[in-house]
């Protein structure tokens, strides 16, 4: 094995690390960690340190680490077929019954899965499918996407764009121009106070419905929303949301896709968000929870309405021009197969739902009256706490503070993992689905305690 401070330097001299400060990194200023292992909730780094993962990775290690039922699934397929391709009609057993499980355990109204290697490239499918329906039923002009600001989509040109942060669009060109975006439903930063929950949907759907109006609907052909937003926040749709949001897609004819690549497979206590808030999506995304992150796939799946059209275009064009390489990886896919396999069996969407309502309270509890925390929100196994500078002014504290990072660092000395959400001060939450009780009530305390720690 090699020794620690020879990792770290090749680290800073050869790895060039996703999301990150490159500068800061390279010149050692930030800190790094080698991650060596992984058992339930927790991982273990090289130097011995055992933390509790709170948040599964990026919360995708659905059923937790160490899972050997998925690591002998993939070492058989590896050893049996590691890889065929899927062009042209081929496939494996694996892929085929993966996306006969997909389907039986999808929302009603879902036709097929086209599977990719992660949420960016699903996504990317999905805007293709989209505009070659619409250029199938002779409506070349009709390819806006709308997104929602602060939704995370992916990070590839089409994905970055639909995400709505700003980081990620500062300086890359983004976004292209196909994409606009729409009020974000995060009633915690509604334009007014005085609005009722109820009243805030009213807003956001009139915002959506001013928008197509602006762009004319015949130009707008898609909208994509995360059931519960992400990464921007970790924010459940305020009451009425999207079935008010639905009603205005169908009147304009607007396809909806479901962005599902952290809902989907339990993350809110249900198979996936769209039944979870009553939303009928003509395309559902999918990653993260597909594998529990054992290997990486994604998917895309096609509602009915869609497919039809698809079939249609390929009688009238020849072949579908889409696919990649890696689409529908043997390895993935038995991954993917063992990995619902064990969500059944251990019933871990039902733990997701009564440990994650557990773990919300916890939070609550512990730090709900902080002087700094405006809200402790979530849904199922997943959870965040956003803190503001004054709450009774609804003032946020200045970015340059880092309060947001600066508690989750607080929270890591005590050995638990928090995502210090990208754009605003928000502490998140996402364990894996095999979450006690008891470790519930360890992440609540610590929390308080590194609240108190930084926000006196
Ligand atoms: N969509 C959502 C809702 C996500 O949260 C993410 C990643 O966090 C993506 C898409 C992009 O997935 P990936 O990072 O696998 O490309």
């Amino acid at each position: 094995m090699l020794r620690n401070d020879q990792i770290d330097e090749w680290d800073r001299e050869a790895f060039f690390h996703p999301s990150t400060h490159l500068a800061q990194h390279a010149r050692g200023e930030a800190p790094n960690r080698v991650i060596r292992t992984g058992s339930g909730c927790h991982i273990e780094d090289r130097e011995g340190t055992k933390l509790l993962d709170a948040f599964a990775g990026l919360y995708c290690v659905n059923v937790g680490y160490g899972r050997t039922e998925i690591a002998e699934a993939i070492a058989e397929q590896a050893k049996e077929l590691a890889y065929y391709h899927a062009y042209v009609g081929h496939g494996t057993e694996a892929s085929i019954t993966l996306a006969k499980m997909i389907l039986d355990r999808a929302p009603k109204g879902m036709s097929k899965v086209y599977f990719g290697l992660g949420g960016s490239d699903a996504n990317e499918t999905n805007v293709k499918l989209i505009w070659y329906y619409n250029n199938i039923l002779g409506r070349p002009e009709k390819k806006k996407i709308i997104s929602r600001w602060r939704g995370y989509h992916g990070s590839g040109l089409v994905t970055g764009s639909l995400t709505g942060l700003e980081l990620f669009h500062k300086k890359f060109d983004l976004p292209l121009a196909q994409v606009i975006h729409t009020e974000a439903p995060y009633y915690l930063r509604r334009p007014n106070k005085g609005m009722s929950e109820a009243e805030f949907t009213a807003y956001c759907v009139a915002e959506l419905e001013a928008l197509i109006e602006r762009e004319g609907p015949d130009t707008i052909a898609a909208f994509i929303g995360e059931p519960l937003m992400g990464t921007g926040g970790i924010v459940p749709p305020p009451e009425g949301y999207w079935p008010a949001i639905q009603e205005v897609l169908d009147r304009h004819d607007i396809l909806l896709v479901a962005d599902e690549v952290v809902t989907g497979f339990g993350r809110l206590g249900s198979m996936f968000g769209s039944d979870h808030y009553g939303i009928r999506p003509d395309l559902i995304t999918i990653a993260k929870g597909l594998t529990s992150a054992y290997a990486p796939l994604s998917g895309s799946i096609v509602g009915d309405k869609m497919w039809k059209v698809l079939e249609q275009g390929t009688d009238e064009n020849g072949p579908i021009g889409h696919g990649w390489t890696y689409s529908a990886h043997p390895i993935g896919a038995a991954a993917g197969v063992a990995n619902l396999k064990l969500l059944d069996e251990l019933n871990l969407i039902e733990n997701a739902g009564r440990v994650g309502a557990y773990l919300n309270k916890a939070l609550a509890e512990a730090v709900g009256d902080h002087a700094h925390v405006a809200e402790v929100r979530g849904e199922g196994m997943i959870a965040a706490v956003e803190f503001q500078k004054d709450v009774e002014a609804g003032e946020f504290f200045d970015p340059a503070d880092k309060v947001g990072a600066r508690i989750s660092a607080k929270l890591l000395e005590q050995g638990v993992i928090a995502r210090a959400m990208p754009q605003g001060d928000i502490l998140g939450f996402a364990p894996p689905f095999c979450l006690t009780e008891s470790q519930a009530d360890e992440i609540a305390g610590k929390t308080a305690k590194a609240v108190a720690e930084v926000l006196t």
